[in-house]
């Protein structure tokens, strides 16, 4: 009998793909769709640049798996000194391991075994994974938490300053969650007890929402006054996603652990937890490690995106599509004001939240410009802890023409889910 694939997987759209070029993908039916998806943020250099293509194929006739616990290999070596360029100053000491979540369980294991202290502080709508230790940070969604409990121990949550669900202006929000994240460290996890604060610089599941540039200084000042260690997961905001190499240095504060992944290899499985020398030494020898970690093609294909985004100027093309997008949406946001509640975002990580008229998040219209868009041959993802922000990651190889038809065609999806829609449904 021939087996049939889980229905614990889901996916968000019907499209069955066959080839991609760049920022566009083409189904069984040849038809072509403008993917403003990019792979959840993973083929930052467009799908199948020629240039990732090469060093992958060269490296998969020469050696696949040369596995790191075991041997060095050559570009691991090469992708060591090549990120080493493009780390935040101070980060110097590299580790490899596969998806985004294995990377935040390395800093978390790092952040453990180097503070001596137990618990972790992560916030509000974040998003940092899948697997267990990586799942009890995540609060972007009980999807990410129900039925296999018990998660993790030693995590708590606070507040982010998400200021439109807090119905607050960002500068209150920003105290609100400071305030709170005082209080947390007064009444709950002791400085003491606290090994490290995870934050996303910008929330990306839990709704494209940018975190202040005056609360990451407000928790770098606490973990600086405290010993506490300040994790930025930049795994979707990372290899210049937001219109810098990493989305920390738009408010200037430097983490003491990046965890990243998605761009950096243009789709093979790979990531990398950086620190100092110096943190990284505090690790148990052989406490972290695995059979795939900095596979030899993965790492071949990361050095290739590496010098593609510098030679193609892709983290500026980033700023400047990005901004276009912005622009573009906000053109579109300002006549639909009653239903379009937010257009932000950073560079070419975009969303746009929409709103019933009676001003609550509306899931059901925002599902259903999803839907529309595929029909108008454009490919978008949705986040969101209410489920109602369509978001825009177009690899960073976009053009101005690609922008201008993504606009386009989201503007067609949306009017068409709102004219089904009699004034005054909610959802
Ligand atoms: N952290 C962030 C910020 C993410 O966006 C994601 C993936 N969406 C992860 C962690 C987990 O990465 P992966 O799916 O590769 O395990």
């Amino acid at each position: 009998m021939p087996a049939t694939l889980s229905p614990i997987l889901k996916q968000a759209t019907p499209v069955e793909a066959v080839s991609g070029r760049g920022a566009v993908l083409v189904d069984v039916h040849g038809r072509e769709y403008l993917d403003f998806t990019a792979g959840i943020g993973v083929t930052s250099t467009g799908h199948c640049h020629p240039k990732v293509v090469a060093a992958a194929q060269e490296q998969v006739a020469t050696l696949i798996h040369g596995q790191y616990t075991t041997v060095l290999h050559q570009p691991l070596r090469r992708l060591v000194a090549r990120l080493g360029e493009v780390l935040p100053a101070g980060l110097d000491s590299v580790f490899f391991v596969n998806s985004g979540s294995e990377a935040v369980e390395a800093a978390l294991r790092l952040a453990r075994q180097a503070t001596g202290r137990p618990n972790i502080i992560a916030f509000q709508g974040g998003f940092h994974g899948r697997t267990i230790g990586a799942a009890s940070l995540t609060t972007s969604g009980t999807k990410f938490r129900t039925g296999f409990a018990p998660l993790m121990g030693g995590v708590f949550i606070s507040a982010f300053p998400a200021a439109i669900r807090l119905g607050m202006t960002v500068e209150d929000a920003t105290d609100f969650a400071l305030r709170e994240l005082d209080h947390l460290l007064q009444t709950v996890s002791a400085p003491s007890d606290t090994a490290a604060f995870i934050v996303e610089p910008v929330l990306g599941e839990g709704g494209y929402i940018p975190a202040p540039a005056r609360f990451l200084h407000g928790l770098r000042e606490r973990a600086d006054h405290h010993g506490i260690l300040l994790i930025f997961d930049e795994v979707q905001t990372g290899a210049g996603r937001t219109g810098r190499f990493w989305a920390q240095e738009h408010a200037g504060v430097r983490g003491d652990i990046l965890v990243t992944a998605k761009g950096i290899a243009s789709g093979f499985p790979l990531s990398a937890m950086a620190a100092s020398t110096e943190l990284m030494a505090k690790a148990l020898p052989g406490s972290q490690g695995g059979t795939y970690g900095a596979n030899a093609v993965a790492c071949a294909a990361a050095v290739a995106t590496l010098e593609v985004i510098e030679e193609e100027k892709l983290v500026d093309n980033s700023r400047t599509m990005g901004q276009q997008l912005l622009d573009g949406l906000a053109a579109v946001a300002a006549t639909r004001t009653d239903r379009v509640r937010d257009v932000r975002g950073l560079g070419l990580m975009v969303g746009v939240e929409l709103w019933a008229e009676d001003r609550r998040p509306d899931p059901s219209l925002t599902a259903a410009v999803q839907r529309n868009a595929i029909d108008e041959g454009l490919l978008l993802l949705t986040c969101g802890t209410g489920n109602n922000v369509v978001r825009f990651i177009p690899p960073l190889v976009v053009d101005r023409a690609q922008i201008d038809a993504g606009i386009a065609a989201f503007t067609r999806a949306l009017d068409r889910a709102l004219e089904h829609r009699p004034a005054g449904a909610s959802s």
